[in-house]
């Protein structure tokens, strides 16, 4: 048997990344022991590696004034394709400018609006005198108004760290390189986790009284993603895995337009927002032609389609990593690309050996986001379990629905972070420590087990590394931006052996002792073939096109029969997830045409 030890605490909080760490500071300041796990030193979550900025509806700059949460309410609305919660996008947007100015107090460097003129797709913008010195904002996708704060293009390096400051300051406990990997429960309640530090493989076992899940996305499932190798959805999957937690839209997956080939790093949306063009081989700029209104700009399941069709139509530039387009920045000229897009020209150098000043990047539509997550009521508490809360990316709160708007997932952490972390705080106040320790021992024993088993193998069990290259192109080739019946099909039939073979994995080192990682990644896999499952047949299922989810078999969105949520359960033994619907809470902005030409059904 293996031992491990007991730590208690009132809040635990899975996940160093910008939105567990904000929930952790609300709970601490509460007056609560609180104590964060991470699998990384928190600065290197991903939140750090986002770049063009979080919205707010400040309207300092000259292209965002009169804007408000109204505003911000309708497009953000507009933007999920009525898929989001509607009281949760209220709450949202009327804290966001309240959450980006105490950013500011934090220690963020925000880029201020400055005296100076500049050219905007052939208008001068002239900024307000009044506002010189104000937080800024830059102009994003499918925004009426330029409400986009930044730092540079550095926004999520400068949140995290000012918020992690704020983590020490406190005094709050950091475990890093600490990975959670099976919540501790009696089907009703979460008393904690059982964890295995990534440091020595020993495993620890942490009881709260109150237990939150912050682990963030879960790109890697996919082939091509912009996420941190990290963001394999862990955290996600220990809450499916409890039997009783519903995973909300899981088939809400974002492609980002312009990932950068073939590294899939991505190129920030700023670099549009700040005037970029994509161009097709022949140099031509062909978003007006397909979105004349929005041209680059449309919402970001809009440009990534308008890419991939126009691709599909011959109009691709040949490369050895499949077909793309350009992304042109040359014409913003150096001062403003080495000045506000500085971080994207470091990177286009660095890891393509391109000077965007004067050369074009070569981009294509890559997985970006996942809008579908831990299903969670509008205070961040997890269905199904009592003591249990979920919040940033890895939750479905749902601000998003069907399509995040960009800049909204910076905004979410530490707007939920606030609101939800204040709830923690409350719930915690009448919480109790209590744990049966059969309990503890049964799910010790359960993770123990998984692990022999792994190690007994060896090199006689499947190979680790195949099942999930296998699983990331079958995400990728059938559910990927254009999706049809037989491609999703083929999905879970190919994902359903995948997962069964997963349950015989082995480690090809033979070894799995101490931190090895090939068990640390073996360890993962039949929980990354649950979430892959969980998607392929949300979208198998959902016989209409909305936000992200595009059906070419059923390219309308469909209101009638599928103005719902998907709700995904994995009960005990089942081999596929069990899928329910509820509804969509609407209660300012009825169902409508979001304006874009592919509505219309132009070209
Ligand atoms: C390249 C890139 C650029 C982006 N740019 C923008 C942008 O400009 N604007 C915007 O609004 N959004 C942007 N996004 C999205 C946004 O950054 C993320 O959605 C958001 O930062 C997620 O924050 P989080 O706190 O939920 O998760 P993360 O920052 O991903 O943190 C997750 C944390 O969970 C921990 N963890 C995971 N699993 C476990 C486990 N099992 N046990 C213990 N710890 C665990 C990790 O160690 C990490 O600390 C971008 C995303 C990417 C990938």
């Amino acid at each position: 048997m293996n031992s491990y030890d007991i730590t208690t605490t009132d809040v635990l909080v899975v996940g160093a990344g910008l939105a567990g760490e904000r929930a952790a500071v609300a709970a601490a300041e509460a007056g609560h022991n609180v104590i964060i796990l991470s699998l990384i030193p928190p600065r290197r979550s991903h939140s750090s590696a986002a770049q063009g900025g979080m919205q707010a509806s400040l309207g300092n700059a000259a292209m965002g004034k009169g804007d408000n949460p109204d505003v911000h309410m309708y497009d953000t609305v507009k933007g999920s394709d009525w898929g989001c919660e509607q009281d949760v996008a209220r709450m949202f947007v009327e804290t966001a400018p309240i959450a980006v100015r105490e950013m500011a107090h934090w220690g963020v460097p925000w880029s201020r609006v400055r005296n100076e003129k500049r050219m905007y797709e052939g208008t001068e913008i002239v900024e307000d005198p009044e506002k010189v010195g104000l937080i800024n904002a830059r102009n994003f996708g499918g925004t009426a108004k330029w409400r986009t704060c930044y730092t540079s293009d550095g926004a999520g390096h400068t949140l995290l760290y000012a918020m992690d400051s704020i983590v020490i300051k406190l005094g709050i406990t950091v475990h890093d390189r600490m990975e959670a990997i099976e919540l501790i429960h009696d089907g009703e309640r979460c008393y904690g986790v059982v964890a295995r530090s990534l440091r020595d493989g020993e495993l620890h076992v942490y009881i709260a009284k109150t237990t939150v899940i912050a682990t963030g996305g879960f790109g890697r499932l996919y082939a091509a993603s912009t996420n941190a190798i990290i963001n394999d959805g862990g955290g996600v999957a220990m809450a499916l895995n409890s039997g009783v937690v519903p995973l909300g839209n899981m088939e809400a997956i974002q492609f980002h337009p312009t990932g950068m080939v073939p590294s899939w790093i991505l190129i920030t949306e700023g670099a549009r927002g700040e005037g970029g063009h994509l161009l097709d081989k022949d140099g031509y700029r062909f978003m007006p032609d397909y979105e004349p209104k929005y041209k680059e700009l449309a919402s970001r399941d809009v440009v990534s389609r308008r890419i991939m069709q126009h691709i599909r139509a011959g109009h691709g530039v040949e490369s050895p990593y499949g077909p793309h387009v350009w992304l042109d920045i040359r014409h913003l000229g150096e001062h403003r690309i080495n000045t506000y897009l500085r971080e994207i020209s470091t990177i286009a150098r660095t890891f393509a050996g391109i000077d965007p000043v004067k050369e074009l990047i070569p981009v294509r539509p890559t997985q970006h986001y996942t809008m579908g997550g831990i299903r969670t009521n509008k205070d961040g508490k997890v269905y199904g379990l009592d003591n249990l809360f979920s919040l940033g990316e890895s939750a479905c709160w749902d601000l998003h629905g069907f399509n995040r708007l960009g800049g909204n997932s910076l905004a979410e952490t530490v707007v939920a972070g606030r609101i939800v972390g204040k709830k923690i705080a409350e719930y915690t106040n009448d919480a109790t420590l209590e744990v049966k320790s059969n309990l503890i021992q049964e799910h010790v024993n359960k993770v123990s087990a998984r692990m022999d088993a792994i190690r007994a193998r060896g090199k006689n069990g499947e190979n680790w590394v195949d099942i999930r290259k296998e699983m990331q192109m079958t995400l990728e080739l059938d559910v990927g931006i254009f999706r049809t019946g037989e491609h999703l099909q083929h999905a879970v039939s190919k994902l359903s052996d995948l997962y069964e073979r997963a349950q015989n994995v082995g480690l090809m080192g033979g070894g799995g002792q101490g931190a090895d990682p090939e068990l640390v990644n073996a360890m993962r896999l039949p929980g990354m073939l649950k979430l892959a499952l969980t998607i392929a047949r949300g979208a198998l299922e959902r016989k209409e096109s909305r936000g992200s989810h595009f059906r070419e078999d059923y390219p309308k969105r469909d209101d009638e029969n599928w103005l719902k949520r998907t709700l995904a359960y994995w009960p005990e033994g089942a081999k596929l997830p069990e899928l329910k619907y509820e509804s969509i809470t609407i209660t300012e902005i009825p169902p409508g045409d979001r304006g874009y030409g592919e509505s219309s059904g132009k070209k």
